[in-house]
């Protein structure tokens, strides 16, 4: 990106409300067959426009195809059993009914690849585009056949390096991995969570992102978040790893959350996606507000290495709140970006 503090969002855009169930979380879809997939089409194409019309600068599909951003990729996979479910602890503090792995893990056929190329005949923006990561998907599984965490994690990585050279071929500019459990499983990430990780982007020409952030603004992380006290200092556990990783972007969350800025020098040399815009509250930032934490950031990421964002998904938020919030973003990247320029 020539530009500076180019801006984007985490992922996910609140879907339409004759698509899916507005303001929840994995609603089921209201359409079945070939109107659903007419209907997702159409979704992405508003959800590219509501960024365009923002002023975002790197653009993704807004996850419109997708139910859940873990499940939704894991459903195309052989060796899944989605009609076996277990209850079982996710992220090591709510729990939730997930599928069973019972056989060997494969990849039959692409998932999201025909969405990637849909997207792409559509804007000439450099686009994003998200999966999940391998350690966030073993912690959204029960395994009755591996029984291994970091052996199906190398599975599902070789499969994620698949699927990401389809994806940059489709002329997808940024492939990012989505990994919220590296904000939990601190030994499990250094032994191996960023090992399968690197094996995901294997030979990937595209520029790579992992998103590590606190959660959904639901009540299970809310919760979550009032247990850890005035310093959130997760990200300290692993980011001395990830500086030495291959991966090239990090995004974090940063903006509402008592993350302490100064853990950014510890991935000095990384492009950094700062989290500007809180996705767990209605209340919408003011452009200074989202200049502020930019100008925090700035103390410790380069200004060319640095990439304005959302915190995380605003798939719960109401669509005129994330237009709201997106305008913002936008507009407290530019008073920032006048600033550097002005020196
Ligand atoms: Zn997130």
């Amino acid at each position: 990106m020539k530009k500076l503090l180019p801006t984007s969002t985490a992922g996910s855009l609140p879907k339409p409300v004759w698509l899916a169930e507005p303001e929840t979380l994995w609603s089921d879809w209201k359409l079945a067959g070939e109107p659903l997939q007419e209907a997702k089409q159409d979704a992405l194409s508003l959800a590219l426009h509501q960024q365009l019309q923002a002023g975002l600068d790197i653009v993704s599909d807004g996850e419109q195809s997708r139910q859940h951003f873990v499940t939704t990729f894991i459903e195309s996979l052989e060796g899944v059993d989605f009609a076996q479910r277990e209850t079982v602890k996710i992220r090591n503090r709510y729990e939730a009914s997930v599928p069973t792995v019972v056989g060997p893990v494969s990849r039959p056929r692409s998932v999201f690849v025909e969405d990637a190329k849909f997207l792409r005949q559509q804007t000439k923006q450099p686009i994003k585009w998200a999966l999940p990561g391998p350690m966030t998907m073993i912690d959204t599984l029960y395994d009755a056949h591996y029984q291994s965490r970091d052996k199906l994690a190398w599975e599902f990585a070789k499969i994620l390096n698949q699927e990401a050279k389809e994806l940059e071929a489709a002329g997808v500019d940024i492939i990012q991995f989505d990994e919220p459990a590296f904000n939990v499983f601190f030994d499990e990430v250094n032994d191996w969570g960023i090992a399968a990780l690197e094996r995901a982007i294997e030979g990937l020409k595209c520029q790579t992102a992992v998103h590590i952030c606190y959660g959904y603004g639901i009540k299970a992380n809310t919760e979550w978040k009032k247990t850890l006290g005035s310093e959130w200092r997760q990200y300290e556990e692993i980011f001395p790893k990830l500086q030495q990783s291959k991966i090239d972007i990090i995004s974090l969350e940063c903006h509402n959350s008592r993350v302490p800025m100064e853990l950014l020098a510890l991935i000095r040399g990384k492009k950094v996606m700062v989290g500007a815009i809180d996705v767990a509250t209605s209340n919408i930032e003011s452009a200074e507000e989202v200049a502020h934490t930019l100008r925090q950031a700035l103390q410790f990421v380069d200004a060319d290495k640095l990439y304005p964002c959302t915190n995380c998904g605003m798939t719960p938020l109401a669509r005129p709140v994330a237009q709201a919030k997106l305008n913002a973003l936008v507009a407290g990247a530019e008073i920032v970006r006048q600033e550097l320029l002005a020196g």
